[in-house]
């Protein structure tokens, strides 16, 4: 995402406006030096406009005290890389999910396992849910049940954990009619994968309603999708 007059606030859509003094990024909390920031006030820093996108969701979700995953998500996917589809939303959920998990006390996951598993979903390629019916967004059900039960190729009952998590996941995101929509599939994936970290994993989770905000944002967004509103 490249910080010019006219293209607007990743967050609320304001024009930048020229700054001066500190800033403090609304996507990972540094404090800098600012030259633009957005009429509300939104500043986004120099490490997140230009930092590689798995690095940028790695830090945010470092550092982020946000326990609704679905606020988390729609910050982090409210940065330009996130700007239409694609492969970058196979490697999102799951940090944003460790980090909710985190900040309420649920789990303590080593940020070096954390960013090891980003760097495996993110080698899930484009347009693998059409080619081999392997959602990257889904698989990452798997990977978040995968760093809390510490599954490997050869356990028993962890290793079958991690596969109906995705597999729960490719179901849901299967339910919606219409072609591709990595948004969709990324807020299906989350609807299951709480219930199951809930269900299955018995962690101390409340229901929540899956809303997505940035459906206006959309070029493609489907009709009748039962996330808008
Ligand atoms: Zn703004
Ligand atoms: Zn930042």
């Amino acid at each position: 995402m490249t910080m010019i007059k006219g293209r607007g606030c990743p967050l609320c859509d304001e024009p930048w406006q020229e700054a001066a003094g500190k800033n403090r990024c609304l996507f990972c909390g540094n404090e800098e030096p600012a030259e633009f920031r957005c009429a509300n006030g939104h500043y986004v820093c120099e490490d997140c406009r230009t930092a590689d996108p798995r690095e940028m969701v790695a830090r945010i979700c470092e550092r982020s005290k946000e326990t609704d995953p679905l606020a988390l998500w729609h910050l982090v996917t409210a940065h330009g890389v996130f700007h239409g589809h694609g492969p970058q939303f196979h490697f999102v959920l799951m940090p944003v999910l460790i980090a909710v998990l985190r900040n309420r006390g649920l789990a303590d996951i080593a940020s070096d396992a954390v960013r090891k598993a980003i760097g495996r979903l993110s080698e899930i390629p484009a347009l693998s849910c059409a080619d081999t019916g392997l959602c990257g967004v889904g698989a990452s059900a798997g990977a978040v049940v995968s760093l809390l039960n510490g599954a490997t190729p050869v356990s028993d009952g962890e290793r079958r954990a991690v596969l109906r998590a995705s597999g729960n996941a490719m179901l849901a995101i299967a339910r919606h009619p219409g072609g591709r929509c990595c948004r969709q599939s990324a807020l299906a994936t989350l609807e299951a994968v709480w219930v199951f970290l809930r269900e299955d994993l018995g962690l101390a989770l409340e229901p929540i309603a899956v809303r997505c905000r940035h459906f206006a944002r959309v070029a493609d967004c489907k009709a009748g999708c039962t996330y808008h509103g």
